[in-house]
């Protein structure tokens, strides 16, 4: 399986299939190959929190104060 492909699974409590779908379907609907339902993809990983702002600022002044 090409690693450009995420796996969800279908909502539909009768069916709950695992489905491999192209990256590029994030954000749209998939067609389940079960069940035949519409399937959301999520647009993004959970796992990637905008970067936080005050972070940059301290790493600066620690820098300043040791140089
Ligand atoms: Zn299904």
């Amino acid at each position: 399986m090409p690693p450009s492909s995420i796996r969800i699974m279908c909502p539909n409590l009768r069916c709950r299939a695992i489905l491999a779908v192209p990256e590029k379907a994030r954000g749209g609907l998939v067609k389940c190959r079960s069940c035949g339902g519409n399937i959301r993809v999520p647009a993004a990983r959970s796992a990637s929190p905008p970067p936080p702002v005050a972070d940059a600022d301290e790493g600066r002044k620690s820098a300043k104060r040791a140089s």
